[in-house]
């Protein structure tokens, strides 16, 4: 059996129907370039309206320039951002966050199950003063983490707060946002800005589009001059009707929603048909589309040996990602293959 489904990454799913529906309504005769047109207007006006702000929106290709850009526009060359040391900017980006700032440093901290929290930050934000360190100026968490984690509402409120009081801007990156909104049942509003979030990089991609992120500011003194930041990036579609239709498609259809939700459930799902297979065991709490498991190698061969895809670098765990159109068919034919290699473990 070759799996017709794999859970490596949310990554490998293709685009939700919302999604290619509004690229194919978008293809339609001629419209301004490089996002002087209708369906940026009405993308960026969606997001406004999601998040009950009139927000700065500007549309990218990935994550890593969402990020990057991002923090590089809260930062001088000389400055630090403190980040999680598991976090996607200090690992997954290939220094591009301190490439786009010229210079800025990510400051990283070890933390519990990869969060941060107001007494990390201010450990590092106050172990230095002397010029030879990077002068701290903005904080970065990932909601939900790499590790599948999320932060309660009230955790970011108290890193916020403690952003204001050491002069921090908070960065949130959002490329599963909609999956914590959805495991957290609140409002993107809540989620963000009205916790003290200065700007979210919401990822589209995960959610179900081909490509694209949004980066919304939610202060507009913060958005200044970034159109520039994003051409000089590489980053200014010129087509931008494509970039900025997929969000009208999924926002007014509430996809974006019901995706992330649908992740979390089959996350949820395959941790419950793993739960009793000892030596098995379940690494992170499942709070949005991950799921981390430790397992012997022999389980683990075996079940590539079977044909499934999966990285175990990431968390120090065998990760499996539940993206938003995973098959619960799939799903469970991935468990019943844990459970025979668990099986033949034990002999
Ligand atoms: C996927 C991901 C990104 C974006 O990655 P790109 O490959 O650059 O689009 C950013 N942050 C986190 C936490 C991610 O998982």
């Amino acid at each position: 059996m070759i799996p017709e489904q794999q859970f490596a990454s949310d990554n490998y799913a293709g685009m939700c129907p919302e999604a290619m529906a509004a690229i194919v309504e978008a293809n339609t005769g001629h419209v301004q370039s490089y996002g002087d047109d209708a369906w940026t207007q009405r993308g960026s006006d969606s997001l406004r309206k999601l998040f009950e702000r009139d927000c700065d929106v500007f549309f990218v290709f990935n994550g890593t320039a969402a990020n990057s850009l991002a923090l590089a526009s809260l930062c001088y060359s000389y400055n630090g951002v403190i980040c999680a040391s598991s976090s996607h900017v200090e690992t997954d980006e290939c220094g591009a966050p301190e490439f786009f700032s010229n210079g800025s440093k990510l400051l990283s901290v070890t933390t519990e199950n990869g969060k941060l929290t107001p007494q990390s930050i201010r450990a590092i934000a106050t172990s230095r003063s002397d010029i030879h360190f990077p002068k701290p100026r903005a904080v970065t968490i990932t909601q939900p983490n790499e590790l599948g984690i999320t932060y309660s509402i009230e955790e970011v409120r108290a890193i916020s707060a403690e952003c204001r009081t050491l002069g921090l801007k908070l960065h949130m990156d959002g490329a599963r946002f909609a999956n914590a909104c959805a495991s957290l049942d609140c409002s993107p509003a809540d989620a963000s800005w009205r916790a003290g979030v200065d700007v979210l990089c919401f990822g589209g991609t995960k959610n179900g589009m081909a490509m694209g992120e949004a980066i919304i500011f939610f202060d507009h003194a913060l958005a200044a001059d970034f159109d520039y930041r994003c051409k000089q990036a590489g980053q200014l579609a010129s087509k931008m009707r494509f970039l900025a239709a997929p969000w009208v498609g999924m926002l007014e259809s509430g996809a974006w929603l019901k995706n992330a939700a649908h992740g979390n459930a089959c996350a949820n799902r395959f941790a419950a048909r793993i739960a009793e297979l000892a030596p098995v065991t379940r690494v992170f709490p499942v709070q949005a589309n991950s799921v981390f498991l430790h397992a012997p190698a022999a389980i683990l061969e075996g079940l590539h040996r079977r044909g499934w895809h999966f990285y175990t670098f990431i968390g120090g765990a065998a990760r499996f990602m539940f993206a938003w159109d995973a098959d619960p068919v799939w799903v469970d034919r991935l468990a019943e293959d844990f459970a025979a290699e668990v099986r033949a473990f034990r002999g």
